[in-house]
């Protein structure tokens, strides 16, 4: 599984308003700085393809990035951006929800979760609420070659991966599959590629 070619195609407000061609699709959200341009770019291996910005109105939006000419990665905006309003979290909550929910062509959503820290309320609410509506999902562990300090009862990413994995247990039927990941060594990069080639094929 290589990436041979990616092409950003539209940014949409809505579900409505995305791509209609049918192509299956993969998205990836998480927490704001969890990794996830670094990720996108590490994957398609070039540079500023993803959009890097951290104000939250340029990340508001589905982003779609063609891949291979033959399926789609998604850029879904992050959330717990602290200092965005409210009602704009409100906002993405509802159109990600939607989006979740209705996109026909979604064969997985990629959670991405920082596996340098422990984890985080907003993370389990959110894979809580995919394995409730029964939405199939990866958890892909970002920023793993970062090395806690020990002390302070800083853990490993092995530790934190293994908590939460626990954490989460009861959300669903079956273990969701997870990837360890680093944008810095390119650690699961073609983990990912070919778990999403995988599941395409199904
Ligand atoms: P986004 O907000 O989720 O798009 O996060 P970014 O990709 O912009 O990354 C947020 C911060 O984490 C930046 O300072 C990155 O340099 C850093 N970062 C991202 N990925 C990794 C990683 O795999 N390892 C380490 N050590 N740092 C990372």
């Amino acid at each position: 599984a290589q990436v041979t070619s990616a092409e950003f195609v539209k940014s949409s407000k809505r579900k409505e308003d995305c791509p209609a061609d049918g192509l299956p699709e993969f998205a990836l959200v998480g927490r704001s700085n969890v990794g996830k341009s670094s990720l996108l770019n590490s994957i398609v291996r070039r540079k500023k393809l993803a959009l890097t910005s951290k104000k939250p109105g340029k990340t508001q939006c589905i982003n779609h990035f063609k891949i291979n000419d033959s399926w789609f990665l998604v850029d879904l905006p992050g959330y717990g951006y602290a200092a965005a309003p409210h009602e704009v979290r409100v906002d993405w909550d509802g159109f990600t929800k939607d989006y979740f929910l209705n996109r026909k062509t979604l064969v997985s959503v990629f959670l991405l979760i920082d596996a340098s820290i422990p984890a985080k309320k907003i993370d389990l609410d959110y894979a809580s609420w995919l394995g409730k509506n029964q939405i199939p999902m990866t958890m892909v562990f970002t920023k793993c070659d970062k090395r806690k300090k020990r002390k302070n009862g800083g853990k490993r990413p092995e530790e934190n991966v293994e908590d939460f994995q626990v954490l989460i247990r009861e959300f669903f039927d079956a273990a969701p599959p997870w990837i360890m990941t680093s944008s810095i060594t390119n650690q699961g990069r073609d983990e990912m590629l070919l778990h999403m080639a995988q599941l395409r094929n199904y």
